[in-house]
């Protein structure tokens, strides 16, 4: 087996890892290996990392909490770049310009959301509350558009910094610049390989009562807890169509409890699909396939997947 590369950056070393089971980076817990894998944690991690795979001419594919991916099960070619890191580091890296009546507040793109959502809220900054509970990290989420509680990340985004490939040029792009809707912007859906990796985004938010934000927060955390399943899954596996909600089809359809290899799809949320231990991405995929043609002979709706699949080699 190859050897871990080690480089150095201005942060400390980053460790290319040859063959690193994916399913340990993803929330779903499937996925087969990525050729390289880097953990990067900040700006000048990510511009050592890309550095290296310059040199290498390999594609590259930047992920963050993985909690919205189904990668393939024979793996990721190239290197697979993390851009993770813990609540506490990322906080510290959070810039704020304070106005007299909004905050404009730079967050880097490893910072886990919820954190965010938290750390709004005791800030007594309106407009990110509703990412308490939320998995996954700030670049994802913006790559996403993710949301929740009739919030979204386009909402108070004013702009988002990315290094662009091959030369990791630096671009600072306006948030209309991601053409932003539900669950949609133009980075999420651009062809892989990709050439933009989101460094961190920008926020202009409005002040508002620290203890009535950190009371939403709370009953956001809370609800997710209510309401959603605890085991290993990707979240919404399908958007909603127009005016229904695809939970609410898969549950009509008699769907639920529903069991394709080792996945299933949740007793408690319909739209949710749970890997009971051993469940490959060929099982994903077909469970997706067998619910898309059962929802549409019941009631002519396609579900899309919200849900990203990765890889294949
Ligand atoms: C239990 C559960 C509940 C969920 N509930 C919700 C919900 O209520 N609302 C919602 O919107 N989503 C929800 N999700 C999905 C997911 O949490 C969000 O979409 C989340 O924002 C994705 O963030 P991530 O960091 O995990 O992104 P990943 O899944 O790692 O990546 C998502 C996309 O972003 C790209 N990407 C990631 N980081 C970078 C970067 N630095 N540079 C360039 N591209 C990058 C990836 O290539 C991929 O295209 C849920 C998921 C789970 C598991």
């Amino acid at each position: 087996m190859a050897e871990t590369i080690q480089l150095a950056s201005r942060t400390g070393e980053v460790k290319i890892k040859p063959d690193q089971d994916m399913s340990l980076f993803t929330t779903f817990r499937i996925g087969g290996p990525a050729e390289f894998m880097a953990r990067v944690t900040d700006r000048a991690q990510v511009e050592a990392a890309l550095e290296w795979v310059e040199k290498m001419d390999l594609p590259v594919t930047s992920i963050g909490g993985g909690s919205n991916l189904l990668v393939d099960d024979s793996g990721i070619s190239g290197l697979v770049l993390a851009v993770r890191a813990s609540g506490k580091a990322a906080e510290a890296m959070i810039e704020v310009e304070d106005d007299m009546h909004q905050v404009r507040v730079w967050v880097p793109a490893q910072m886990p959301i919820s954190r965010l959502g938290h750390v709004s809220a005791e800030r007594g900054w309106v407009g990110l509350v509703w990412c308490a509970g939320l998995p996954g990290v700030v670049g994802g989420a913006t790559v996403n558009n993710a949301g929740a509680h009739g919030g979204e990340m386009i909402d108070h985004l004013d702009s988002v910094d990315v290094l662009r490939l091959p030369d990791r040029s630096f671009e600072r792009w306006p948030a209309a610049r991601l053409a932003a809707s539900y669950r949609y912007t133009v980075l999420k859906y651009a062809p892989r390989p990709r050439d933009v990796v989101v460094l961190g985004a920008t926020f202009v938010l409005p002040k508002g009562d620290p203890a009535e934000l950190e009371r939403q927060a709370r009953e956001f955390s809370e609800w997710r807890k209510q309401a959603q399943p605890t085991g290993a899954c990707a979240g919404s596996v399908f958007t909603n169509p127009e005016g229904t909600y695809a939970g609410y089809l898969i549950d009509q359809a008699g769907l639920k409890g529903r069991q394709v290899g080792g996945v299933k799809i949740s007793e408690l949320h319909g739209n949710f699909l749970v890997n009971t231990g051993k469940a490959t991405a060929a099982d994903v995929r077909e469970m997706i396939q067998m619910i898309q043609d059962e929802v549409y002979r019941q009631f002519e709706i396609r579900l899309v997947p919200e849900i990203e699949q990765v890889g294949g080699r």
